[in-house]
């Protein structure tokens, strides 16, 4: 024992006892077997509205409404007689009317001065009754349906928005079905706390996606019964929010993406509408000097033969004027490449036999510094070309590649590298025959490489421009197209691909 134990209270005195009694909040009051008080602390005196001294021996009949006094006497009476305590809610109604819920505990006590006396508390309900009242109307109100479950398997509480939920009456209520209907998938529901979605479907057949919440058994009662909480959230409008949130973002995506395409769609139309216009005029003017270039050839061929050897001293001028001419021959070629309106003429040829044929005699014609090397992997495939034209677009591939490298072939000064070289390589691939042209040259820059394909576009001063545009023509007539890859400083590779045969038989 610890030395400031005391085995005796200093409270001995019974006024100090009535003082502690009166400053409790629970009201006690004492009877004799007369039924007259003896004794009421303060709250009890506060629960009735009558000053103690009014009080002490006198009996309920003259504080309380005749009934009620009557109803408190014959339990108290009953206390007495067998001497078993009863506790019991009933109601209260003060001398200035208020009634209030209160739970009463009666007992009877033999005391050391011989009688028997009547020991009674009486606990306010009032608040508490608040409180659950308070409770009750919130669980009506709430966006949430609620359901309280005992353990031995009754249900105690169901608000009306869970009942609304599952499609049934407040007379309807089955705990096994509601349990089988919102835990389903859930062994141990409600028993077990547990938070998940499920779809619940009401009896009439409308399903909404709900947020399911067990508090599993809890001791709620003082009786120590458990039951189980179990809040129902219905969350179909947050899903729905969200799959018309992703549906936005999804349509948003599309969106931007066909404002590009339309945007590209746009260029291509007035790229080709260009195009055509450009086509018309070119390939009136070529035709126009076709003819008189044809006879200044010839005429030149003459006065050549007539003035060789004469000694006039004209040889380079002669030389120039052929020059002349072969230049303005390369340049009709190609605006008539460029501006060729008539149907394709195709025949079945061999691809390998074809290409090497026609990579053999333009290594001929172009510069003898350049290296061309030949890889034909494309085996017996045959193909259904027009071979004058898609003969046209290798060999402007070809000169692309040969210029780049080293200009028109004449000035070594001007040569980018030493060591010029074009690999051709032919391949089937899912697309049909596949035939690149790769060079080692100087490449292009991202600026030069977006504008390639336009008409007139060149950075040489002999150029045309119009090679290109030609070669993606007669691609594109053929149901194919052209690659371009570039890599500054290291060169680049042109592809061009068609399908071995033609799908339709359009007239270009
Ligand atoms: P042109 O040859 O008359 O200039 P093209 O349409 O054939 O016209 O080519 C357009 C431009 O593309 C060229 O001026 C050149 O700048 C670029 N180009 C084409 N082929 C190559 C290549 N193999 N390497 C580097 N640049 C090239
Ligand atoms: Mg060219």
């Amino acid at each position: 024992m610890s030395e400031g134990h005391r085995t005796m209270s200093r409270i001995r005195d019974a006024d100090t006892l009535l003082q502690i009694l009166d400053q409790l909040p629970t009201s006690i009051f004492v009877k004799n077997e007369k039924l007259e008080f003896e004794y009421s602390n303060a709250a009890h005196c506060n629960l009735i509205g009558v000053p103690a001294d009014e009080l002490i021996g006198h009996t309920d009949h003259d504080f309380y409404p005749s009934r009620e006094a009557e109803g408190f006497q014959q339990r108290d009476q009953a206390v007495l007689l067998t001497g078993q305590t009863a506790e019991a809610e009933e109601f209260v109604t003060s001398r200035a009317g208020v009634t209030a819920p209160v739970l009463t505990r009666k007992s009877r006590l033999a005391a050391a001065d011989g009688h028997t006396y009547l020991i009674g508390t009486n606990t306010n309900l009032s608040d508490i009754r608040k409180r659950e009242e308070q409770y009750r109307a919130l669980a009506q109100t709430v966006p949430v349906g609620i359901w309280q479950v005992e353990e031995s398997g009754e249900t105690s509480f169901a608000n009306p928005l869970l009942l609304a939920y599952l499609g049934i009456g407040s007379e309807a209520i089955d705990s096994a079905e509601i349990t089988a209907r919102l835990g389903a998938h859930h062994t141990d529901f409600p028993g077990k706390a547990c938070r998940f979605e499920t779809d619940l479907e009401s009896k009439s057949g409308e399903i909404r996606r709900v947020l399911i919440i067990s508090s599993g058994w809890l001791a709620l009662s003082s009786d120590g019964h458990r039951s189980a909480l179990v809040s129902v959230v219905d969350i179909s409008e947050m899903t729905e929010l969200k799959r018309v949130n992703d549906e936005i973002s999804r349509l948003n995506r599309e969106l931007a993406e066909n404002v590009k395409r339309l945007k590209e769609a746009q260029d291509e139309v007035l790229r080709r509408g260009r195009m055509a216009q450009l086509g018309n005029l070119t390939a009136t003017v070529a035709h126009e000097i076709r003819n008189p270039l044809g006879a200044v050839r010839t005429a030149s061929f003459l006065l050549e033969r007539k003035l060789k050897d004469k000694g006039l001293g004209v040889e380079q001028q002669l030389l120039r004027i052929a020059n002349g001419i072969t230049r303005c021959d390369n340049i009709i070629t190609q605006l008539l490449d460029f501006s060729r309106q008539r149907a394709l003429q195709t025949e079945e040829v061999s691809a390998d036999e074809w290409l090497g044929r026609l990579v053999t005699e333009e290594a001929e014609r172009l510069p003898s510094v350049v290296a061309i090397d030949c890889k034909l992997g494309a085996g017996p495939a045959r193909i259904e070309i027009d071979t004058l034209r898609m003969s046209r677009a290798i060999i402007n591939l070809l000169t692309n590649a040969s210029e780049a490298m080293v200009g028109r072939g004449d000035e070594p000064e001007k040569f980018v590298i030493d060591d010029p070289r074009i690999t051709v390589t032919s391949q089937l691939t899912s697309r049909g025959l596949s035939i690149s042209i790769a060079d080692n040259g100087p490449g292009m820059t991202p600026d030069v490489r977006a504008k390639i394909m336009e008409p007139l576009f060149t950075t040489k001063s002999f150029g045309t421009g119009l090679g290109l545009p030609a070669v993606e023509k007669i691609l594109q007539e053929h149901e194919g197209g052209l690659d371009v890859e570039s890599l500054p400083g290291k060169g680049s590779v042109f592809t061009a691909w068609f399908p071995l045969r033609r799908t339709s038989e359009k007239v270009a």
